[in-house]
């Protein structure tokens, strides 16, 4: 069976608050609930928004992209384009 990815983890445990904002340390929350052994460095909501950095993921930036940045620590989950 193939290793989910930090970015499928998100968008697994995020699914049921798209449109919600939420701040970084709810979605934080909401992740660890889901997935108990995600490392602290991996579970970083800003990697996975439109902003741009270094060590963001390869969705951050493009329609697939899990979060917009609404304000400084805080996120609106948006939907998975189909
Ligand atoms: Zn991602």
């Amino acid at each position: 069976m193939k290793d989910t990815t930090n970015c499928e983890k998100f968008r697994i445990a995020l699914k049921p608050y798209v449109g919600q904002t939420l701040t970084t340390a709810r979605i934080k929350e909401i992740v660890w609930e889901q997935f108990k052994d995600m490392p602290t460095g991996s579970n970083v909501p800003s990697e996975h928004a439109g902003t741009t950095n270094e060590t963001q993921c390869s969705c951050a930036g493009t329609s697939r992209r899990i979060f917009e940045k609404v304000r400084h620590g805080e996120f609106l989950v948006l939907r998975y384009p189909d």
